[in-house]
């Protein structure tokens, strides 16, 4: 029932999840169940970007460990904001990595920012 709950407090990014696989064509190759439940889907791109919606982690097949413990570090943060999720962590999410493709933020500078810099923590992520 917890489980049942949790989806649906979180499913404006199940959503957009479900959407994102269908279109990258992306498919299941992990589950983790650690502190957090999530399910990598990778899908194939040579771009190193990930998304973290829910319990669904889009990588690209070639993704770094450090990207998907980073993507993996989103969880709780999922959890805690549940259909805020998007435009509190998702938005700004969005908007550093934009930056750094700009060119006004430097990987380092995004990283220290929240939200990522949380995720990093929660991931356990070693840069
Ligand atoms: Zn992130």
């Amino acid at each position: 029932m917890k489980k049942i709950l949790l989806y649906i407090w979180q499913l404006p990014q199940h959503i957009v999840a479900l959407i994102a696989i269908k279109i990258t064509k992306a498919y299941k190759t992990e589950v983790r169940n650690g502190t957090w439940y999530a399910e990598y889907w990778c899908y194939d791109c040579e771009s190193s970007l990930g998304g973290s919606y829910g319990q669904y982690l889009l990588v690209p097949c070639k993704a770094t460990q450090i990207l998907k413990d980073h993507e993996y570090g989103h969880c709780p943060q999922s959890m805690w904001w549940g259909p805020f999720y998007l435009p509190i962590v998702g938005l700004p999410s969005v908007v550093l990595n934009w930056m750094v493709s700009k060119g006004k933020l430097t990987n380092a500078e995004r990283n220290a920012k929240w939200p990522e810099n949380q995720a990093d923590r929660f991931g356990k992520v070693v840069r």
